[in-house]
């Protein structure tokens, strides 16, 4: 008889931002079942709150703090919150992000309204480096850290179905995931990415039916993603088993693009 393995991520403190989402709310129950505390961080404080309240009903130390991502305050005083509750964070999983459409649509370069380019780069793009600039200092003195961040497929190919402020936000975050990995390295930190396909989370459910089907259509496994399945990624991609691996982008698309 083998005796019974610890779950991986058992002692880690990590923060999941957009934890409240579709993606977000499966990697931090994915951590939670994986041992970790986690610390989630949305803007839905009604989402976050119920999420955190499931998961600390079921036995895990999960804790809340509400803030704007795109706030280098607010990312400051939720990370301040979270390690007053749950201790030093050493995992970062940036994963809020937002992809604005128009009756289903992407904005045209030509119609796009310049505070939603600016805020789409706030989002996706600047809540990295706030979180990063944060918790960094913390990794290099405990020389050990673990950070993943959402990029997409979008960020390695132009698809026509989001706007440019999504796709240049999504690529920028696969360069700095490289330079991120360059600068840390040497301090024990890991930096990756992952680069989902079309996944089947509210951030989707509003496109046309047909949107969806066409994605279908080109994707070698022939179905949309689930949230679950990126969680499995990450958790990978920052656990023991991939102590080796960073600056790398992991697609997880079900061999749409291939990029
Ligand atoms: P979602 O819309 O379901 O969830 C996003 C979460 O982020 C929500 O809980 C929202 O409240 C939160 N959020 C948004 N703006 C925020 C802000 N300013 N501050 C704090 N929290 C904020 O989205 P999702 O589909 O779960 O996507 C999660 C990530 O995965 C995003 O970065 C997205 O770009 C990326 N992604 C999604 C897909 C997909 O098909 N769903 C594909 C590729 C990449």
């Amino acid at each position: 008889m083998t005796a019974p393995q610890t779950p991986p991520h058992t002692g880690r403190v990590v923060l999941v931002t957009g934890a409240a989402g579709g993606i977000g709310s499966a990697i931090a129950e994915a951590y939670a079942l994986d041992g970790a505390a986690v610390g989630l961080v949305d803007f839905d404080a009604d989402a976050g709150r119920a999420l955190a309240a499931r998961l600390g009903d079921a036995g895990h130390r999960v804790h809340f703090a509400q803030a704007d991502v795109a706030n280098h305050a607010a990312c400051a005083a939720a990370c301040a919150d979270i390690e007053a509750a749950l201790g030093a964070i050493d995992t970062l999983v940036n994963n809020a992000g937002i992809s604005p459409k128009h009756a289903g649509k992407p904005a045209p370069i030509w119609q796009m309204e310049p505070a939603e380019w600016h805020r789409v780069v706030d989002v996706n793009l600047h809540s990295v480096f706030n979180f990063v600039r944060i918790l960094s200092p913390g990794m290099v003195d405990r020389k050990f850290g673990r950070i993943v961040s959402m990029s997409s497929v979008a960020g390695k190919a132009y698809l026509d179905i989001v706007a440019a402020h999504y796709g240049t936000t999504k690529a920028a975050l696969i360069g700095m995931t490289r330079h991120l990995a360059g600068e840390l390295g040497p301090h024990g930190i890991t930096v990756n990415a992952l680069a989902p396909g079309r996944i089947d989370t509210p951030m989707v459910a509003g496109a046309p039916r047909a949107a969806n089907e066409a994605v279908i259509d080109v994707t070698p496994l022939r179905r949309l993603g689930k949230p679950g399945e990126v969680a499995d990624a990450c958790l990978f991609l920052t656990s023991p088993k991939a102590d080796f691996i960073t600056g790398q982008v992991v697609d997880v698309a079900g061999g749409w693009l291939m990029t």
